[in-house]
């Protein structure tokens, strides 16, 4: 039988330091409490847990917890994730997080049942369920952040594959000989499209180019290392020659990975969420016309290209989404 009373958790955590985040909500996943600490760096899996922990007994203070107890705790964690084991396989830009038991650890110390995923598959599953596909039968999402994540739902359900390794679109291979990956290949999107990927580019190519280095000391007061991938959207609509090739470049390799999966998968939705999304129509727009060069005419017709709802909160609200799923 089905609790009707008592709360979840949420927690995000992410290698890079600026997303630990925890939150209490009820079961209709609405959030009542939560708390965001950024971390500059991360040296070990004993500095984050602690943090956790701290951030665990604010959240958890009795003064919160009037009407019943926490029932499940989901974690949206920023790197692969053995889904079916509960296991970090890794954390990004972290260390000691390898095969790191998270589930089974969270569980004992806070003697509540946990589950843990990837948090493009968090962030795919709230935006579903509470966000931009609601009632979607199948949906991908497309995290487009520092790096590229992805997470496909299927009725409902976060689809893993084998080894929880479905939806790792960030490594599609989309160009011969590209550029590196964070995984040590080349040519994959997330060397291509990603945010940190988009701004190195734009910085590497600009030296040659003054006029486009003037411009972009100008939008960043001087801080040239600061530019963001709006910025960018902003200079190639201002007509800068070498965001215009830029943006048209990443276009294009996204355009390419995501008309692969249309094919493979057939989605009636794809999300856009993660930074780069947040420019919105620029970005979208002409992704949605070059997919329909690109797709079989019944693969395209009913498929819908939009924006995240969710923004920057997706990942926590998906770690709250996937212990309310749990129960
Ligand atoms: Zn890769």
């Amino acid at each position: 039988m089905l609790a009707t009373q008592g709360y979840v958790v949420g927690i995000e955590i992410s290698g890079s330091g600026t997303r630990q985040s925890v939150a209490l909500a009820d079961l209709d996943g609405n959030i009542l409490y939560q708390l965001r600490r950024p971390l500059e760096y991360i040296p070990d899996t004993t500095t984050l847990l602690q943090l956790l922990e701290a951030m665990l007994g604010e959240v958890l203070d009795p003064e919160h917890l009037r009407d019943g107890r926490v029932l499940r705790v989901g974690v949206a964690v920023g790197g692969p994730v053995d889904a079916s084991q509960g296991i970090v396989r890794t954390l990004y830009h972290a260390h000691g997080w390898d095969n790191f038991p998270l589930q089974d650890y969270l569980a004992e110390r806070l003697n509540v049942p946990c589950i843990i995923d990837n948090n493009a598959n968090a962030a795919a599953l709230a935006e579903v369920l509470y966000g931009a596909g609601i009632g979607e039968r199948v949906a991908l999402y497309v995290g487009l952040g520092r790096g590229i994540g992805g997470g496909l739902i299927v009725n409902g359900r976060i689809y893993h594959g084998v080894t929880s390794t479905a939806g790792e679109i960030g490594h599609l291979l989309v160009m011969q000989n590209g550029p590196k990956c964070s995984c040590g290949g080349y040519g994959h999107l997330e060397a291509i499209a990603s945010a940190q990927a988009i701004v190195r580019t734009m910085i590497g190519r600009a030296v040659e180019h003054p006029a486009t280095l003037a411009a972009i000391q100008r939008l960043t007061e001087g801080r040239a290392e600061r530019i963001t991938v709006g910025q960018i959207f902003q200079l190639a609509a201002e007509g800068d020659e070498v965001a215009r090739c830029l943006i048209d470049e990443v276009l294009t390799y996204l355009a390419f990975a995501l008309a692969n999966i249309v094919h493979l998968v057939n989605p009636g939705m794809i999300i856009l969420g993660g930074s780069v999304a947040l420019v919105g129509e620029p970005l979208i727009a002409p992704l949605r016309e070059r997919l329909r060069a690109l797709c079989l005419p019944a693969a395209s017709q009913h498929l819908r290209i939009v924006q995240g709802k969710l923004g920057p909160q997706a990942s926590l609200v998906g770690a709250v989404t996937l212990a309310l799923q749990d129960l």
